[in-house]
């Protein structure tokens, strides 16, 4: 999958109602002048990435058009058309914090949804009931895929979050009982630690829910989801070394670049690359390249170059996990929790 930063305004930033964001820091050192991606942007991006043999298997799989807040980008209906060219596979992730289906938002999610994108959510529990859900359920008569993301502070809140999903489509009329069933399984086993062990520790949880699902069908529905832990930043905008939920542990990252395949792979707004799903707060040092300032030999040769320098420093974490020193940055600037 591709992942490609649109939009750097959300108007959640605004109501401070997201209290860890993790995209806050990075994407504030843009010049406001830059907040949107313009769809001349998009353009040169779209030629880049059929240039890069690996970004255009990427782009095949997937591009997954994200911020910010993507559908606050006025032109992202011409900008999803422009990588529609690339992929028939385009989605949009918006956090569906809208406030009815008069806004120029919702309409421009419509017109993507018609031409066949597909919008996935982040559920937030605070607009919820007033704003995402009857939103959620207009999307569903839109469209016949759904990825929800569902970022979790602690096991207590993952429940509760789990619990608004089920409920919806417990309630909604058209049936999807596979999904129901998946959602019910996941509710189920986290009510058991919210009730018995919220303050469990990672390896507890991750045994705990075993090796479940993300992806279910009901009929010619296709829904998926995703749990994440939230995550704190430091003083320099930089994801800490353990998750919120589960503070005892480093969330260690499993760099698969450093094992010489690329499975994602983000564009920043301002065109820099990096192979995982980093939104700017892992401050990956080693440069695989710009989609605007480089050629699509130059983007090519510099993966080898920037793989090499990750897989040295992801083995001085290691031996900095094993002894006295996890957390410490080395000289190569790899986030320590990547190995
Ligand atoms: S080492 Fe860099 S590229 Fe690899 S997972 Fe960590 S942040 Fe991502």
């Amino acid at each position: 999958m591709l992942s490609i930063f649109v939009e750097v305004s959300c108007g959640r930033y605004l109501k401070d109602e997201c209290t860890f964001c993790h995209v806050y820091e990075p994407l504030m050192q843009m010049p406001k002048s830059d907040w949107h991606l313009t769809p001349e942007q998009a353009q040169i991006m779209a030629d880049k990435i059929r240039q890069v043999e690996v970004l255009n298997t990427l782009a095949q799989h997937e591009i997954n058009l994200t911020g910010g807040e993507a559908s606050q980008n006025p032109d992202i209906v011409d900008i999803f058309k422009i990588f529609k060219t690339v992929t028939p596979n385009v989605c949009l992730h918006t956090n569906l914090d809208i406030k009815s289906e008069e806004t120029k938002r919702w309409q421009r999610l419509v017109d993507i949804m018609k031409q066949g994108g597909r919008i996935d959510i982040t559920v937030y529990p605070t607009v919820w009931e007033e704003r995402q859900k009857p939103l959620l359920r207009e999307i569903i008569a839109l469209q016949n895929k759904l990825m929800i993301n569902i970022v979790f502070e602690s096991i207590t809140d993952l429940e509760k979050q789990l619990g608004l999903m089920a409920a919806f489509f417990e309630q909604m009329d058209r049936n999807f009982p596979e999904v129901l069933e998946l959602l019910r399984s996941y509710h189920e086993k986290v009510r058991y630690l919210a009730e018995n062990n919220p303050d469990c520790d990672e390896a507890i949880y991750t045994t705990h829910m075993g090796n479940m699902d993300s992806f279910t069908r009901s009929g010619d529905f296709i829904f998926g989801i995703n749990l994440l832990p939230a995550f704190g930043m430091d003083e320099q905008g930089r994801r800490a070394m353990a998750s919120n939920p589960f503070p005892k542990n480093p969330y260690l990252l499993e760099c698969v670049a450093a094992r010489g395949s690329i499975e994602i792979m983000t564009v920043q707004q301002n065109g820099n690359l990096t192979p995982c799903c980093d939104v700017g707060n892992l401050k990956c040092l080693p440069n695989f390249g710009n989609l605007f300032e480089n050629t699509a030999a130059e983007i090519e040769a510099q993966f080898e170059t920037s793989r090499r320098i990750i897989e040295a420093g992801i083995g001085k974490n290691r031996a900095n996990l094993k002894g006295d020193q996890a957390g410490q940055w080395m000289e190569e600037g790899i986030p320590p929790y990547c190995v």
